[in-house]
Parts: C-alpha cells; sequence; structure tokens
C-alpha cells in the first residue's frame, strides 16, 4: 500500500510500500536530492533534469565550483585550474545547495547549517577521500581541491634543489610525481612505493612508464614503506570513502561503500540510489574511477527514472575500456582492458598516450554535461 501526503501544498510524495515498491507514481512533482556534485553527482542530476518527468532536483556540494578531479595533480603542478562553474555542467533545472550533508535520518538530507532537505528519491554520490595513514597527517593530498590548492602554494614556495616525496606507487602517485617533476625541474622529486609501482600492468608497460619516470628525473623507490613526514611529502596511497553513508546507518561494505543491488539501489534503502566511489554493488564491486563513475551516475538516473515511473529497473552493466596515467603533458600510457577491467598486453605509450589521456579528460567533461539539455 503506498501512502501520499502533502507537504507545503505544492508538492504530493509517496512513501514506499511495506515491501519498498512505490506503485504508481502520479504527483507532479517529484524531490529528488543528490549528494555530491563529482562526475557521478552531476552526471545522475543532470539525466534526471533533463528526464522531464516534473522532478524537482537539489544537488548538495561541499564546493560553490565543479572540480576536475582527475586533474588535480595538474592543479598542485600549475597546469590546470581544475574547476569549472557549476553553471557550465549543471542543467538549468538543477538546483545548486553549496554545503555539506552530514546525516541521513528517513527521507531527510541533514545540512552542516541544520537545513533538512527531504526527497522522494536520494542519490548518494559523496565519492572518495585520501586515507592518510597513521604517521602521515601532515603530508599534502592531490584528492581534493583545496588540499591541492595547499600543495601548489607550498610547491611555489620551495627552494631549488629541496625534496618532494610522493607516496604511493599507483596511477595518482606516479601522475603527482610525474607532474611536479615536470613543472619543477630544480626539485629534487622521488616517488617512494611498498609495492612495486604500477604493479597491476605488464612489465613491457610498466617499463614505459619507470622510462618516462627516469626522463623527468624523478627517482623511485619501490618496497619502501615511508611512515612519517619529512620535507615536502605528498600522501597519494589508495582512496578511502566519507563516512555519510555508515554514519546514517545505510548498509555498507567493509571500506564504508554504500552497498547496492545491480540497479544501484541502496540494499538497506529502497529509496535510496548509490553511484560513483561511494558505493559499491553488492556482488560486482568496481574499481574507483572517473570511468565508472560517469555511467553509474547515468545508470543511478535511470534507476530513479523507472521508479518514478512505475517500472522495475534495469541492472547495470559497467563496460571498461581502458586505464590511462599522464607522465607529465608530453608522456603517458593508455592501457587497453578487457570489459571486466583488466589489464591486456596492448597498450599506447609516449606522446600518443599523452594525447589520447588528455583527450579523455577533456571528454569527460562533455559527458558530464550531456545530458543537459536547456529549457
Ligand atoms: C589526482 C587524481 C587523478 C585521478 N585520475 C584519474 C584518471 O585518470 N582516471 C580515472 O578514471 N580516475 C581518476 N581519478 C579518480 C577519480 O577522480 C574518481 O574516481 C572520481 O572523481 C569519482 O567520482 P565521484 O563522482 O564518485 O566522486 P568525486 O569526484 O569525489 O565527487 C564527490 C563530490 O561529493 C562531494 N561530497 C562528498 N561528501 C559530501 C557531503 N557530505 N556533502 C556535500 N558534498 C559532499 C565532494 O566534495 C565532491 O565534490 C583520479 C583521482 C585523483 C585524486
Amino acid at each position: 500500500m503506498v501512502s501520499w501526503f502533502t507537504v507545503d501544498g505544492c508538492h504530493t510524495r509517496a512513501r514506499p510500500a511495506a515491501d519498498g515498491s512505490y506503485g504508481e507514481i502520479m504527483s507532479q512533482t517529484v524531490r529528488v536530492v543528490v549528494i555530491g556534485g563529482g562526475y557521478a553527482g552531476v552526471a545522475a542530476a543532470n539525466r534526471i533534469a533533463s528526464a522531464d518527468v516534473g522532478a524537482d532536483v537539489v544537488l548538495v556540494n561541499r564546493l560553490g565550483t565543479f572540480v576536475e578531479r582527475i586533474r588535480l595533480h595538474q592543479l598542485a603542478a600549475g597546469t590546470s585550474a581544475a574547476a569549472v562553474d557549476f553553471a557550465e555542467v549543471l542543467h538549468p533545472a538543477v538546483t545548486l545547495r553549496v554545503g555539506q550533508a552530514t546525516a541521513i535520518i528517513g527521507d531527510v538530507v541533514v545540512l552542516t547549517d541544520g537545513e533538512e532537505l527531504s526527497y522522494d528519491y536520494l542519490v548518494y554520490a559523496a565519492g572518495s577521500v585520501a586515507a592518510k595513514p597513521e604517521g602521515m597527517g601532515a603530508a599534502y593530498t592531490v584528492d581534493d581541491y583545496m588540499s591541492a590548492l595547499e600543495l601548489a602554494e607550498v610547491l611555489k614556495n620551495l627552494a631549488e634543489g629541496a625534496r618532494v616525496t610522493v607516496v604511493g606507487g599507483g596511477y595518482t602517485g606516479i601522475e603527482t610525481a610525474a607532474e611536479i617533476a615536470e613543472s619543477y625541474p630544480a626539485l629534487a622529486v622521488r616517488l617512494v612505493s611498498a609495492s612495486p609501482v604500477a604493479h597491476s600492468i605488464p612489465q613491457s608497460n610498466r617499463r614505459k612508464l619507470l622510462r618516462g619516470l627516469r626522463k623527468l628525473n624523478v627517482a623511485v623507490e619501490q618496497g619502501v614503506t615511508v611512515s612519517e613526514v619529512s620535507g615536502c611529502t605528498v600522501w597519494a596511497g589508495p582512496f578511502a570513502v566519507p563516512t555519510l553513508a555508515r554514519d546514517s546507518g545505510l548498509l555498507v561494505d567493509g571500506r564504508g561503500r554504500l552497498l547496492t543491488d545491480s540497479t544501484l539501489t541502496s540494499v538497506s534503502a529502497p529509496s535510496i540510489v548509490g553511484v560513483g566511489d561511494g558505493a559499491t554493488q553488492i556482488d560486482s564491486p568496481v574499481r574507483m574511477s572517473c570511468q565508472a563513475a560517469q555511467t553509474l551516475g547515468v545508470h543511478g538516473a535511470a534507476t530513479v527514472l523507472a521508479r518514478i515511473a512505475g517500472e522495475e529497473p534495469a541492472p547495470m552493466s559497467l563496460r571498461f575500456v581502458a586505464q590511462c596515467v599522464s607522465l607529465g603533458r608530453r608522456d603517458g600510457l593508455f592501457q587497453v582492458t578487457n570489459r571486466a577491467d583488466c589489464v591486456t598486453r596492448i597498450a599506447i605509450g609516449g606522446r600518443a598516450g599523452a594525447w589520447i589521456k588528455e583527450w579523455i579528460c577533456a571528454s569527460t567533461l562533455k559527458w558530464v554535461r550531456a545530458g543537459t539539455v536547456r529549457r
């Protein structure tokens, strides 16, 4: 049994029946709140707003600017602003609410300033954050805009020959060390990793990356664990996720990611859809990436739209293509994967690799904007 009630004289909303279904929704306006204005959240908000189903879409984001997170190492090194006005990427019918969501209680999102946003559907797109281990508290990071900006200021003021240590042998660490070394050739940049650098890709392709780092004078130290910060140290290890879903009592995995089914619906709250780095499908986890986040955002929107139409949402089928790494502005690696994100032996390196990576970074913005049909 679906119950109906009026909120403020203008909105009629539906509460799910005991079995979690919504039946046929006949309201004129459906309230959709999206937490997180990154790749996944913006992609979802735009598609819901442009579907013309009478949805009131509110996007809650900490910053009033859209951050191109995949360029934050460039922001630190001074080769990109990594930020775009939300007006350029958001559908005009989406209301941007700058602020931080601190709790999800029932069908209400509570913000830091105490405002409460009621929703019929919530898209949880809170993304990921740096997870600095003990001893790394004073390290800089490139995981969010303000942190990358802080690092940019520090780098600008370092004396010639000063040492910069980037910790983390994954793609973020590699890109960060290379970008800094190219922009600041007078600094002594080293990349330190407990495991072999880029250990997940074939040897021949790893060699390309290591050669590129050498050309930029990045000293690579593998098998070394850094336990304390000395000088300018940048932590670029694996990401964690915000604790909002866990703190709100929603079911999460061991890393705190909102657990969803294959339609991206939260397994503990049928009106919540989880997309991007901050959520994971219970039986099909995927690598945290911009590549996945956008597709998940689009599918999350389709799930919400299906429910609004009273239809059964379709399961997600995610297809990976490649993994891309930049080594400054003139070198890079386009590592081809199969659809399940397993690397193959095929890769394009050098200038061509750099060009493809840059083309992909530029295309992500077009992708996020897609569905932004001006009314
Ligand atoms: C330097 C760097 C380079 C990268 N390069 C690549 C790459 O080349 N390719 C690739 O595929 N991936 C790359 N990634 C990873 C990629 O950026 C992430 O996987 C992607 O951003 C995830 O998108 P998202 O929308 O899930 O989350 P995010 O982009 O993290 O966006 C989440 C948003 O939600 C906001 N938010 C979080 N909690 C709240 C809250 N409680 N209230 C309000 N707002 C909130 C955040 O401020 C943020 O704006 C890179 C990451 C970094 C840091």
